[in-house]
């Protein structure tokens, strides 16, 4: 069924993550304590399995690593992180780590957003109904910087996502709601559509290794990163 409604309590601050990693360095950077090595990769620990001494990088333009000497290390590379091959380089044995995964996927696609729409226009989520036991497709309209919507549809396994705009438009058709298609109805596209399948929870435990390299820690979704659902980030 559906909620009562009832007066907003929640207010959320939406914008895009090139903008929100912007304003982030850029509060960071103010402070002049800290220097930026630009587009350089991190590819591999230096030291050994009781001392981390620094990392490898490699320059975007290519060439060989340069070894940057470190007394801590933050491994903050987030879900992709290479972690657990870096400390078998160093041979220390996997770090265990659990990993549930609910198949989600996400297909998204900006917007322009029709004129009269900027300013407060609020974010629009249309659920899945987890009674109907069918895979759970939902679908959200979120405001964005610049006049844009962001539009994202969501399956659980056993939903395939939409790939083209036919798809795409017919997914928003069979949600729960008309809303979502509504609003796309009106809008403009302005990008191909993006698919994500990087939806699974996943931790380590690095508490449970039987010996950890000094002057290295882990962070974020390098340690522990979550169903998107959740908002955890
Ligand atoms: C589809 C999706 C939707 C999400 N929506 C939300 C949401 O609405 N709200 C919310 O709170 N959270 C959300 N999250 C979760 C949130 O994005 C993450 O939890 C958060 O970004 C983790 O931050 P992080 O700094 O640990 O890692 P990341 O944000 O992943 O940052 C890691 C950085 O390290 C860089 N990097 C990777 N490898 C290397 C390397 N070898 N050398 C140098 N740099 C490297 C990457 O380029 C990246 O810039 C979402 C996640 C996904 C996948």
């Amino acid at each position: 069924g559906w909620q009562h409604r009832f007066p907003a309590t929640a207010y959320a601050m939406m914008c895009t993550r090139p903008l929100l990693d912007w304003v982030v360095r850029d509060a960071i950077l103010a402070g002049g304590r800290i220097e930026v090595e630009h587009g350089a990769e991190a590819v591999e620990l230096a030291g050994d399995r009781s001392r981390v001494t620094g990392v490898r990088v490699r320059d975007a333009g290519g060439g060989e690593p340069r070894l940057l000497e470190a007394d801590l290390v933050v491994d903050a590379t987030g879900r992709a992180s290479r972690l657990g091959h870096w400390l078998a380089a160093l041979g220390l044995p996997a770090v265990e780590q659990d990993v549930v995964d609910a198949g989600i996927g996400y297909a998204t696609r900006m917007f322009k957003a029709p004129e009269g729409t900027h300013g407060n226009f609020p974010a629009v989520q249309v659920a899945a109904d987890p009674l109907t036991r069918q895979p759970g497709r939902f679908g959200v309209v979120y405001p964005q910087e610049g006049g844009r919507w962001l539009v994202t549809l969501t399956s659980t396994r056993g939903a395939p996502l939409p790939t083209d705009e036919d798809e795409f438009t017919g997914y928003a058709k069979v949600l729960r709601h008309s809303i979502v298609s509504d609003l796309m109805s009106v809008a403009e596209p302005i990008s191909p559509i993006f698919q994500s399948h990087s939806g699974a929870n996943r931790r380590m435990y690095p508490e449970r290794m039987p010996q950890w390299p000094e002057g290295l820690l882990i962070l974020g979704d390098s340690l522990a990163a979550f169903n998107p659902v959740h908002g955890h980030g």
